[in-house]
């Protein structure tokens, strides 16, 4: 505490992201892709002349939006960008979820949520998930008076997935306030809201360059709904910072988009193994929650979580623990590539056997 901190900042409870370490480890805790982004993004970089440098970038990231709507098949107008899709929800936060009224979110999903809603005064309405570890679309939609609601699909760290009919069902019963749709992780085998864009002028669907594009290090995120909704983002951006996505990262994003082959390649790659180590893993008598993630929720009957995660972190595997009552005993097991996950299977048979 300082003397010199606002007093709101005294009561902040900042998110903690996943360790970055600095030795070498098998890095299977902050659902980064295992492959390399596409070849084109060296062959931009490699290109990018260096005196763009001593310009700032264009403020409406005309280009950058552009090759997103043609990927998502909609208009310019209808996408957003940001400084990863982490500051894209913090600026919706800010647009649209301060009505005086509660943010619909389940009691799990992803954990900046709270963060935000803290930092911009927005109350919380924290629904369980139902006894499958889904959200709860009916819970999310009970009652009548509400700033929004929010929620990640695949959610976060479960992986489960709500199909687009699920989705729809939400929105017919949430007219009055925006729906956020939180798609960090959609491309590992779940459907695209962005398909209801055009029916939903409420509902804004995020998502990143960090997961599927292998660029987590770039910072790149979107958001895809009515023009209402992006020229709400819009006003909260550029009351804020007018340049949020630099003129590299722009252009790497660009080529990145241009690669449709790579991009399935390298999710293709995840999903086939995110399967075999979901089965190795109830081989072991692991839980593992059905997950459309490029991560899986798992958990032990006879050994706990933090007891797996120390033991896993010795043998130098990192995966992530989530230190709260509902997740305690899981592990949160990012998918790599083959071969880490074999480490991670021989080490667990090790810790497990
Ligand atoms: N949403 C969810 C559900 C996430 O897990 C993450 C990654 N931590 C993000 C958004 C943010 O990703 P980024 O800021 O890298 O785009």
């Amino acid at each position: 505490m300082s003397q010199y901190w606002s007093p709101a900042v005294r009561e902040l409870t900042p998110y903690v992201p996943g360790e970055q370490p600095r030795e070498q480890l098998v890095k299977l805790n902050t659902n980064e892709n295992p492959y390399p982004p596409a070849p084109g993004v060296g062959e931009a970089l490699h290109d990018y002349a260096i005196d763009h440098l001593r310009l700032y970038p264009d403020p409406t990231s005309a280009a950058l939006r552009g090759s997103l709507a043609e990927t998502f098949q909609v208009a310019s107008s209808q996408v957003f960008v940001g400084n990863g899709s982490d500051e894209v929800l913090a600026l919706a936060f800010q647009a649209f979820f301060r009505h005086g009224a509660p943010l619909d979110v389940p009691s799990i999903t992803y954990s900046f949520y709270p963060v935000y809603a803290n930092l911009y005064g927005v109350e919380l309405r924290k629904h369980p998930l139902n006894k499958q570890w889904e959200v709860d679309i009916d819970a999310l939609t009970a009652e009548t008076s509400r700033s929004g609601v929010i929620f990640a699909n695949p959610n976060a760290p479960t992986g489960h997935a709500h199909s687009l009919e699920v989705i729809e069902s939400l929105l017919t019963r949430v007219t009055d306030r925006v729906v956020l749709v939180d798609e960090a992780y959609v491309d590992f085998g779940a459907e695209s809201a962005v398909a209801l864009i055009d029916r939903y002028p409420n509902l804004l669907v995020t998502g990143t360059f960090s997961k599927s594009r292998s660029l987590a290090g770039l910072r790149l995120g979107y958001a895809v709904g009515s023009e209402e909704l992006i020229d709400g983002l819009l006003r909260v951006k550029d009351s804020f910072n007018s340049y949020p996505v630099d003129s590299l990262a722009s252009l790497v994003g660009i080529a990145a988009l241009k690669d449709a082959e790579h991009f399935e390649a390298c999710r293709e790659h995840v999903i086939t193994t995110r399967e075999r180590t979901r089965q190795r893993l109830e081989a072991l008598g692991f839980e593992v929650l059905p997950s459309k993630a490029n991560f899986v929720l798992a958990q032990h009957p006879d050994y706990e979580g933090a007891q797996i995660f120390a033991g896993l972190r010795e043998r130098g595997i990192l995966v992530r623990h989530f230190n709260t009552p509902e997740l305690n005993n899981f592990l949160r097991i990012t998918i790599g590539t083959d071969d880490e996950m074999d480490s991670l299977i021989e080490a667990l048979e090790v810790i497990c056997g």
